[in-house]
């Protein structure tokens, strides 16, 4: 992948549960249903919006990461061709694979509330098998605070996110700066207030093209040290998880990892979703 040094380069995490009009698990877990069929149409054309409107802002280069399950949903023979794309997995940066600090600004796309959130259609912090609740520093946070410390520690800010209202109610505490898109407005778990796929194209469009020139974003870091503790589902999970030496188990359902360097926590986070998924099958 080359990186153009003249304009914007531009990367993109995709995920799908927060694209326009989708409302259940039916509808993203991948499988030869026309439900999933119809979401791999919706969050492409989320995409290539997304990817046009940061052409038309000036981009030079712009990666994609299919971020969402087996991280292979997009309809890559539909994608805008002057953009690259990570796909599939297992990836050690999981949802924000392919970042680097070259990159000039993030975009977060169809992005989701955290488990706990009300109002959020398929609220969710990475994997709700195994995590119940997820703390940074004490707060409970979601996907989009978690990946945006991550494009913080390479000095990379996230100057777009488009989700839910729950989602962009996260956002707003935590990327200020950045522009938004409301795909729909979340009523329940399985329900929510949507409107027109096209017309959530429309303004990722719009809103991606201004976020190229995000002056006043910048990285998001917290405070350190970095405290990340995890709720497991399972007491079998947090059984597992003791047993990394730098993991300690603070309750019988509770884990503790603490470092100075996000990218780090990142990937005690990515042990934490693969062992404790390996310690219920
Ligand atoms: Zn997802």
């Amino acid at each position: 992948m080359s990186i153009a040094s003249d304009g914007p380069s531009i990367y993109i995490s995709v995920d799908m549960e927060g694209c326009a009009d989708i409302v259940h698990w039916d509808e993203v877990r991948p499988s030869t249903s026309k439900e999933y069929a119809r979401s791999r149409e919706i969050v492409t054309d989320e995409v290539n919006a997304a990817v046009g409107g940061a052409f038309d802002g000036g981009a030079k280069a712009v990666t994609v990461n299919d971020s969402h399950s087996t991280m292979r949903n997009l309809l890559t023979e539909r994608l805008d061709q002057r953009a690259t794309i990570v796909s599939g997995r297992l990836k050690p940066n999981f949802m924000l694979e392919g970042l680097t600090p070259e990159f000039s600004a993030a975009f977060f796309i169809a992005y989701h509330g955290a488990i706990g959130a009300g109002e959020a259609v398929m609220g969710h912090t990475y994997s709700p098998r195994v995590i119940f609740e997820c703390r940074l520093n004490g707060a409970p946070i979601g996907e989009l605070t978690i990946n945006a410390a991550l494009a913080g520690a390479w000095g990379v800010p996230v100057t777009m996110v488009s989700g839910d209202r729950t989602t962009l109610e996260e956002a707003a505490a935590t990327l200020p700066w950045a522009h938004t898109v409301e795909t729909k407005r979340s009523i329940s778990y399985f329900a929510a207030e949507c409107v027109s796929p096209s017309a959530v194209c429309a303004a990722l469009r719009s809103a991606a093209a201004r976020a190229c020139k995000a002056e006043a974003a910048k990285p998001f870091a917290l405070p350190t040290p970095i405290v990340m503790e995890i709720d497991t589902y399972r007491t079998a999970q947090a059984d597992h998880l003791e047993l990394i030496p730098s993991i300690k188990r603070i309750a019988a359902r509770t884990i503790r990892f603490e470092s100075a360097d996000f990218r780090e926590v990142y990937r005690a986070l990515q042990a934490v979703i693969y062992l404790g998924a390996a310690a219920t099958a």
